[in-house]
């Protein structure tokens, strides 16, 4: 069991948010884009990690299988910077 920073409620590990410490209630509140950038940063992590786990403790994977996901993650990132500056331009104005 955990406290959240925000409204001081008891939430479970689970349900906090990993980054900021606070409660989903709490993180629903929060910007939709930064949520958005947070999911899309799990996603691309985890794509990071296949790839890693591809090509170093599987060796039988094909090159086409980390090909696939290597052009996946290339897309996330693009979609990761495009999201990146379109928060940056909120911030701005
Ligand atoms: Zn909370």
């Amino acid at each position: 069991m955990a406290q959240c920073p925000k409204c001081q409620r008891t939430t479970t590990v689970w349900n906090r948010d990993v980054l900021s410490g606070v409660c989903w209630r709490c993180r629903n509140q929060a910007p939709a884009v930064r949520l958005g950038l947070g999911s899309l940063f799990a996603i691309f992590v985890v794509f990071q990690f296949a790839i890693w786990n591809s090509s170093t403790r599987v060796p039988h994977a094909t090159a086409t299988q980390v090909g696939n996901l290597r052009d996946q993650v290339t897309s996330l990132e693009h979609r990761i910077k495009k999201l990146q500056s379109s928060v940056d331009k909120l911030l701005e104005s």
